[in-house]
């Protein structure tokens, strides 16, 4: 199996290239945020409970992001694997993704981080803004994103980097070159 993760800040690009990358490798896309806005779209319990925080660019307690990822995990048993986006965003759930996986006989086989500064982050969100219609893409609330990457995501990347599964791509250019790099480092894991 091919697990993969798609490592990076909000607009590094990880949606774009977990759609080409499903498309080539065949696996199943989990995005925790795609899930959580289907939650608040159909206003579920869980959706009721998340929906301030997501609105505000605040992460959603670990618990239930871990309980919605596995949830989706098994409901795709005949799974190739797959590209984990958006998730782990804590070292917590990293651990407990992996303790889940094990208890499969699986494991993430690698982290494709996706490098993309911070001016061009925002310069990219402001432009998916006229589309998303996003409340979290408001300047205001990516800022409260881009905070959460860098105090609380940003320590998952040391996670993997001791098990040696990091491999880092520059996320800036065009799509096509990035997702050839993409390719190239999930071939090399
Ligand atoms: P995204 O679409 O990945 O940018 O996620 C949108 C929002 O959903 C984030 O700003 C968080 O509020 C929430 N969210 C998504 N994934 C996670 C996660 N793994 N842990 C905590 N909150 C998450």
């Amino acid at each position: 199996m091919l697990n993969i993760v798609l490592f990076g800040p909000p607009g590094a690009g990880k949606g774009t290239q977990s759609s080409k990358l499903i498309e080539k490798y065949q696996l199943v896309h989990i995005s925790t945020g795609d899930l959580f806005r289907a939650h608040i779209k159909n206003e579920t319990e869980i959706g009721k409970k998340v929906k301030s925080l997501i609105d505000n660019g605040i992460l959603v307690p670990d618990s239930v992001t871990i309980d919605i990822l596995e949830e989706e995990v098994k409901k795709n048993p005949q799974a190739k694997g797959f590209i984990f986006d958006g998730f782990p965003r804590t070292v917590t759930q990293a651990e407990a993704l992996d303790a889940f996986l094990e208890s499969k006989n699986q494991e993430i086989t690698g982290v494709v981080q996706l490098d993309v500064n911070e001016d061009e982050l925002k310069s990219r969100i402001a432009e998916r803004k006229k589309i998303s219609g996003r409340a979290d893409d408001d300047e205001d609330k990516l800022i409260k994103r881009i905070e959460e990457y860098f105090s609380k995501t940003i320590h998952v990347l040391p996670y993997y980097q001791n098990q040696g599964k990091v491999k880092k791509i520059n996320g800036i250019g065009n799509i096509e070159e990035i997702f050839n790099n993409v390719c190239a480092s999930i071939e090399a894991f």
